[in-house]
């Protein structure tokens, strides 16, 4: 049975609704607060920490003395509740769409849990396997999807993965999955089995193999 593999961050919900803006601002604090960067510096620090190392927790640990849980429990334990709202359309469609469905995801647990929450979507997946779950190596690496194949107990090639970052859905090919990259405009990509701009272009894309396949 196909089991389709969504990202949560801005695949979700809508790219800059002001998510990931507070969770970085949450990021640039701890930085600042905990780590000691100077306040002017957070931003360039945090980005090439990320960059570098997958995410930024990835490259604190790698570089400064950090306690995870600490870090994850300050980092998400923000309130989202302003930027997110019941989601009846997507929850609707992943109520249409063939096949298991499950949450994979960089984010912890908690962030997971709340942006579910949000959105109405707690109950519209089989499971959410975050960051704790990939053994904190975050996609793109190929770790990442041998663990979330191995949790659910699938082959990769029964997977369709679909997240906004490009990289991330790249390297899900390379594993040997069929991948979707929700860009932010319509556009031709040899390294991806799909393009779309909207989520509810799935239907469209899962229909019976062969049609609107575009290479990889
Ligand atoms: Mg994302």
């Amino acid at each position: 049975m196909q089991v389709l593999l969504l990202d949560l961050d801005e695949t979700l919900y809508p790219r800059g609704n002001g998510v990931l803006a507070r969770v970085d601002a949450r990021i640039n604090a701890y930085l600042h607060e905990r780590i000691g960067v100077p306040a002017h510096e957070v931003d360039v620090v945090r980005r090439r920490l990320r960059d570098a190392h997958g995410t930024t927790l990835r490259g604190l640990e790698a570089r400064y003395e950090v306690d995870v849980e600490d870090y994850l429990a300050t980092v998400h334990g923000v309130d989202l509740s302003d930027l997110l709202s019941p989601a009846p359309g997507l929850r609707a469609l992943l109520r249409r769409l063939p096949g298991r469905k499950a949450v994979f995801t960089n984010a912890p647990r908690q962030h997971a849990e709340q942006v579910l929450g949000l959105l109405d979507l707690s109950d519209a997946f089989e499971e959410v396997v975050a960051i704790e779950d990939l053994s904190l190596r975050p996609k793109p690496d190929p770790l990442a999807y041998h663990a979330v194949t191995a949790r659910l107990g699938v082959e990769a090639r029964a997977c369709v993965m679909v997240d906004d970052t490009r990289a991330n859905v790249v390297a899900g090919a390379r594993a040997g999955m069929r991948t979707v990259w929700l860009a932010p405009t319509p556009q031709d990509d040899e390294s991806v089995h799909h393009v779309i701009t909207s989520l509810h272009e799935l239907e469209r894309v899962l229909a019976p193999r062969g049609s609107g396949h575009s290479g990889a």
